[in-house]
């Protein structure tokens, strides 16, 4: 396999990578982001991971309804088995400046986020496989499709204190395995094809158990249910016309 076509794989992934950074951008403009916020945000970071994780599933479902299936279930198992882990450990050192609750869920997203990029990776190696014109027609849309992504985990980050910029590097680190992920997938195409709806299977599981498990309830204990359920509606929609418009 020729060298240059592989260069030029990992560099349109990293690409995707760099556009998650984007999503943390509104924060440099937004000055006084208290807790006070931390409801409408949740509940904001809710509503999109909740539509990104159906238009992971719909997208498996292309390739096959068990394997996604199957691959949501093993989602679920695996994400409340970790969560298990974590309430085991005391101190996510990565998040040294937060509580230890709010650091756990720091951590959570930005866990769950990285494990769907993995799949993510899969599906834009597996599309240059494809040719050029499709391979980059698909990273462009995962590129545009990152950056909500990074706007939900900077949601979840910048109310609990984290910097922007941090939260910026947040969001890139969330997406670092599309690049690593885009070259094998890339050179044996044939392999990782079969397991794409596994994985898009799985990172929907974990993400919409992700939102019921940590999110809608922190919304829901800053703000009234009424706006938390106005405002999930809302960036459900958004991002349902954002991923169409994309498409
Ligand atoms: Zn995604």
């Amino acid at each position: 396999m020729e060298l240059t076509a592989t260069l030029q794989v990992f560099l349109f992934a990293l690409l995707t990578a760099v556009a998650t950074g984007i999503g943390a951008v509104p924060f440099a403009f937004v000055k006084s982001l208290t807790r006070r916020w931390l409801g409408a945000s949740n509940a904001l970071a809710a509503g999109l991971m909740l539509a990104a994780s159906f238009g992971l599933l719909y997208e498996g479902v292309d390739y096959g309804l068990a394997r996604t299936l199957a691959g949501a279930l093993i989602g679920l198992v695996f994400i409340v088995l970790v969560r298990k882990l974590l309430q085991r450990d005391e101190h996510p050192a990565v998040f040294a400046e937060m509580s230890n609750m709010d650091a756990r869920k720091a951590l959570l997203i930005v866990g769950v986020m990285t494990m769907h990029s993995f799949t993510e990776g899969v599906g834009v190696g597996v599309s240059f496989g494809g040719g050029l014109g499709l391979g980059l027609f698909i990273t462009l849309a995962i590129a545009v499709h990152n950056i909500p992504e990074g706007l939900a985990i900077s949601l979840v980050l910048v109310p609990r204190g984290v910097r922007w910029t941090r939260a910026a590097l947040w969001s890139v680190f969330s997406s670092l395995p599309q690049p690593l992920m885009a070259v094998p997938a890339f050179l044996f195409v044939e392999t990782f094809k079969p397991l794409l709806p596994y994985g898009l299977g799985f990172a929907s599981g974990a993400m919409i158990w992700m939102v019921f498990s940590e999110l809608v309830p922190d919304a829901l204990e800053e703000s009234s249910g009424n706006l938390v359920a106005i405002i999930i509606t809302l960036s459900v929609l958004a991002m349902l016309a954002f991923q169409v418009l994309i498409r």
